[in-house]
């Protein structure tokens, strides 16, 4: 994954701790209103990848967009 590797890992990281329940809660914050899975949740609804492409752009990492379609088409793979 070349130079995105640092930060697309924390973006992993995240995605995988904060999963919500059935409940609706996120099992890594325990409620229901977490930051992360609201993101995701909005993010789910604009295209994930333009905003994963966003995200890591205001951070400073110059990443393609073809570059995040591609990581993300891994995952859903995986
Ligand atoms: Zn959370």
């Amino acid at each position: 994954m070349g130079t995105c590797d640092p930060l697309l890992t924390f973006a992993i990281t995240l995605l995988e701790q904060h999963q919500v329940n059935k409940r609706g809660q996120c099992q890594f914050c325990g409620w229901s209103r977490c930051t992360v899975c609201r993101a995701l949740a909005f993010s789910l609804h604009q295209g994930l990848d333009v905003v994963w492409w966003q995200l890591l752009g205001s951070t400073g990492k110059q990443c393609g967009l073809a570059d995040v379609r591609e990581w993300l088409r891994q995952r859903e793979q995986n």
